[in-house]
């Protein structure tokens, strides 16, 4: 077994934290950290260096549970015909805010 196995793949440019999310939650189990969600504040949002400490103050301690967190995908998200989700994000993705294929939950 390779290390590289373990290795996450990079954020698109344009692409939301949370189909990032969804897209590294398919392909790699959660190992129980946020190293997804570092590696794309490193790769995508380098001047919020808060995000991480953030992310944890608001109870979130790995990828899989920010996944799921408050956010879910809405009925008309842009799909791939194999049912992947097409990130939408129009604007760069610099918090950890989802693309029109995301509704907060409780709205
Ligand atoms: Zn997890
Ligand atoms: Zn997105």
């Amino acid at each position: 077994m390779s290390k590289l196995t373990n290795a996450l793949p990079n954020p698109a440019d344009d692409e939301c934290i949370r189909c990032y999310l969804v897209r590294v939650g398919d392909a790699f189990s959660c190992d129980g950290t946020l190293r997804a969600v570092s590696l794309f504040r490193e790769r995508t949002a380098p001047n919020d260096s808060d995000l991480v400490s953030k992310v944890k103050n608001a109870g979130i301690f790995c990828d899989c549970e920010f996944r799921m967190n408050n956010a879910r995908v809405v009925d008309d998200a842009q799909r791939a015909p194999q049912g992947h989700l097409i990130c939408s994000a129009t604007t760069h993705p610099e918090s950890v805010a989802g693309c029109a294929n995301w509704a907060e939950c409780g709205s």
